[in-house]
């Protein structure tokens, strides 16, 4: 087959190769079928079972494999089975190393196996590339596991050095990086050096709250085989119509996230020149605002900022009208949250401190209302808040 001509990013995201469709659907059409016949006793098709394979999910997989860049893309059931299917290379006995700043249920997953497994986990801070060192073992590593930014706090890590440093010393270990808050639109881990890059479909990839999905790519053919080895083996695949939602969603990624990027811009301002402490690698005051810059192509539209007072915190929150209370990212719809009320509550509270994690933040995800409409009522709410003045 010839080579097929390589497009922009917001170009590639948009056009889904559908070529063998015998009626030339425009729309990848959803296989809602687990199973598929074959011609004779012995003569088996490209589809059997739908856990092995369907064609939807396939579609949907080459898309992904293109817009991240991987050798093999994999669509599995959430971000949470995602990060199973992954850990399930690493066996009893081997470690793992990963930030202090994790997603809550990445967490839950590391204690359970730390558990049931006897899998250790090193957790270290993931801002300084040089923590790692003392913690690489060319024996016992299996994986060591980023995120960056970090959520709520939003810290960075050096993704290509950390990257080198693992493969310089342990060449049995895998770089898997969860790249959830960045999309591939902003951040390409794969090229940088990750062997894994996994997501939680259900955020930005599919945009509108409405499925949940993970994806993982990889860099290599035999680790894409490993995985979805593990994939058919547990049955994790994700169905014909959830994939079929993912494979819409994601065409309009990047006019999403744009959209989304340059409104949280103008909020991280706003918060800033009201005086609140922003944490958002958009702003020139992030204390590793050029780390982010060289790995990433821009901030993202997830911010979080401190009020001085959880009282006040609360009452922001409850007063905001646009701005849904909830839990998760990556919705067209702009949300916001108390972390350590909600998404973080089940982490204990001496760990939060510990973590520095202020009880106090407020985190707000940006969707693509009209930013002026987002100003206002994070103004007013701030103002019935006794937050800001209200001549200011
Ligand atoms: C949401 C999230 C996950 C888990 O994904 P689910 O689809 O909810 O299972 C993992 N990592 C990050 C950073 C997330 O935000």
């Amino acid at each position: 087959m010839a080579e097929q001509k390589r497009y922009r990013f917001a170009t590639e995201v948009v056009t889904v190769d559908n070529p063998d469709d015998p009626h030339n659907a425009a729309s990848v059409p959803i296989y809602q079928s687990a199973t598929f016949k074959q011609k004779s006793a012995t003569a088996g098709g490209e589809y059997d079972y739908s856990r092995s394979g369907n064609p939807t999910r396939t579609h949907l997989e080459n898309h992904l494999a293109k817009v991240m860049g991987a050798k093999r893309a994999l669509a599995v059931t959430s971000g949470m089975g995602a990060l199973d299917v992954i850990t399930r290379l690493v066996r009893a006995g081997e470690e793992i190393i990963a930030g202090d700043d994790l997603y809550g249920g990445t967490n839950r997953l590391l204690s359970f196996l730390n558990k049931s497994q006897n899998i250790k986990t090193h957790h270290i801070d993931t801002t300084r590339a040089d923590a790692i060192l003392p913690y690489l073992d060319p024996v016992k590593t299996r994986l060591v596991l980023l995120e960056t930014p970090t959520n709520p706090l939003i810290k960075i890590a050096d993704i290509p050095t950390i990257a080198q440093y693992v493969h310089d010393k342990c060449p049995n270990a895998l770089v898997v990086v969860d790249n959830t808050m960045m999309s591939p639109y902003l951040q390409r881990p794969l090229e940088m050096g990750a062997d894994i890059s996994y997501h939680s479909g259900t955020k930005y990839l599919s945009g509108h709250h409405d499925l949940m999905a993970g994806v993982i790519g990889t860099r290599s053919d035999d680790v894409g085989d490993q995985l979805y080895y593990v994939i058919n083996a547990t049955g994790c695949g994700l169905g014909p119509f959830d994939s079929w939602l993912l494979l819409r969603g994601i065409k309009t990624l990047a006019v999403r996230m744009d959209k989304q990027q340059a409104s949280a811009i103008r909020v991280c301002d706003f918060l800033e020149r009201h005086g609140f402490k922003v944490h958002y690698p958009g702003s020139r005051k992030h204390p590793q605002y050029e780390l982010h810059k060289r790995i990433a192509s821009g901030p993202g539209a997830v911010l979080s900022f401190e009020t001085g007072d959880v009282g006040i915190s609360e009452r922001i929150v409850e007063a905001a009208k646009l701005w849904s209370i909830s839990v998760s990212f990556g919705c067209v719809n702009s949300l916001i949250s108390m972390p350590c009320r909600m998404s973080h509550a089940s982490i204990p509270a001496h760990i939060r401190a510990e973590r520095a994690l202020p009880e106090d933040l407020i985190r707000l995800c940006i969707g693509i209302e009209d930013v002026e409409d987002l100003l206002d009522d994070l103004r007013d709410a701030l103002q019935a808040a006794g937050a800001i003045d209200v001549k200011a």
